[in-house]
């Protein structure tokens, strides 16, 4: 893996594509800067080289139009904050403007382009655009995982016009560090917990990661669908029904690998899907009808708790329960518990893909499990076992 510690940036100009599509509140402020701060290794980096640093991004849906409110500007404050030093910014990426702006910065500067998205051409992956875009340096560093499964023109066309000066920035390598320790280098055992809504999402992920992992852990709304397939009475929890014998193929599949399949055995029901509604504790194989099961019972709980303490390596996907509502976030918590207490005692734990990084954040696990992807989508892609394109073009 080509990375910016491989390179002296000394007097060079470096176009980094970074992933600011932050979170903002109605004044436009950032109401969440991780994705800033997860960039400061890789602009400091460069700097402190000798070099200069040109931020691409881009931010919301602009769909090739000029809006106020998807303008980096409203950012731009915050960037330099984050990054501790002032930040300029100029309000197109391409054209003349920019082309001054990038020709004026001087090592130790860092300049930020418009959204780029206020061109079709980024998301057409055009490739006249991204040819305009690399002549504003001399190098090119992508440091945005969360946007790497796109082949956009600044995530991926672009390096074709930097063949030997093409650079992933420190985030990025880490992102694809903690995959690969995950399915490829993996410290056995290796545990990976899916949760979420449905099966059909994960498919592809559960029949990626077989190979590299000894034990799988099924649970969430996903799990219904499983249970019912073998057999058991789900009441009106979450099932799809097209994908009863899509569930047995893979537990026979998870067989033929070696993989210990787990699901939960008992879990909280309750009758309706509100969280004032009645609940109590039922087998998962039989769940009274008019009743649904909302998150993983306690001799579930102790159950993941008991595999998980034996992991050496830990991959975690989706909630088990509905944790957005309080009374049913409980099975979510313990299994939070219980991978940090894993981390504790020396596996590695990566957090990965939409709902469960949301979960790690809110309830402050983030800094006790060893990896917090940046990336939803790029995260779930790499687990399918796809190359992302932003990586693809930088290996090439
Ligand atoms: P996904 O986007 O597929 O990863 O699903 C995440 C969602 O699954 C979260 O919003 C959870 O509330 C939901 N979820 C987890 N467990 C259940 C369940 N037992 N029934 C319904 N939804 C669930």
């Amino acid at each position: 893996m080509k990375t910016i510690n491989d390179f002296n940036f000394n007097g060079k100009k470096a176009l980094v594509r970074v992933d600011f599509n932050v979170p903002q509140d109605d004044q436009l402020k950032v109401a969440d800067n991780t994705r800033i701060a997860a960039v400061k290794p890789t602009v400091d980096k460069i700097l402190k080289d000798g070099g200069s640093v040109i931020l691409m991004a881009h931010l919301g849906r602009p769909k090739g139009e000029v809006k106020d409110e998807f303008s980096l500007k409203h950012i731009t404050d915050e960037v330099s904050k984050v990054l501790g030093t002032e930040v300029k910014f100029v309000e197109d990426c391409i054209g003349e403007k920019a082309e001054q702006a990038a020709a004026d910065l001087k090592p130790g500067e860092i300049l930020l382009l418009e959204n780029l998205r206020f061109h079709n051409e980024e998301e057409k992956g055009d490739r006249d655009f991204a040819e305009k875009l690399s002549q504003l340096a001399d190098t090119y560093v992508n440091d945005a995982f969360g946007t790497a499964h796109r082949a956009h023109a600044s995530t991926a066309v672009i390096a074709e016009f930097f063949p030997s000066t093409k650079f992933f920035g420190l985030l990025m390598a880490d992102e694809l560090e903690a995959i690969d320790k995950v399915l490829k280098s993996g410290e056995k055992p290796v545990t990976a917990i899916l949760g979420g809504s449905k099966v059909s999402t994960k498919i592809t992920i559960i029949e990626n990661i077989l190979p590299a992992v000894d034990n799988l852990i099924i649970g969430g709304g996903m799990a219904f669908t499983f249970i019912k397939a073998l057999g058991g009475k789900i009441g009106t929890s979450l099932v799809e029904e097209d994908k009863l014998s899509l569930a047995l193929e893979i537990l026979g599949k998870a067989k033929e690998n070696n993989v210990k399949v787990y699901l939960p055995s008992d879990v909280i029901i309750a009758e309706s899907f509100s969280n004032d509604a009645e609940r109590k504790e039922s087998d998962i194989y039989t769940i009274p009808e008019g009743w649904m099961g909302m998150d993983a019972g306690p001799k579930s709980r102790d159950q993941f708790n008991d595999i998980l303490l034996n992991s050496r390596t830990i991959l975690w996907n989706g909630p088990i329960g509905v944790f957005e509502m309080s009374n049913f976030a409980a099975g979510t918590v313990a299994l939070g518990d219980s991978i940090a207490e894993a981390t504790k005692l020396g596996a590695f734990s990566l957090v990965g893909g939409g709902d469960s990084v949301a979960f790690v954040k809110q309830f402050g696990y983030d800094d006790k499990v060893s990896y917090v992807s940046t990336g939803g989508g790029a995260m779930l892609e790499s687990l399918e076992g796809l190359e992302l394109p932003g990586v693809a073009a930088i290996n090439k």
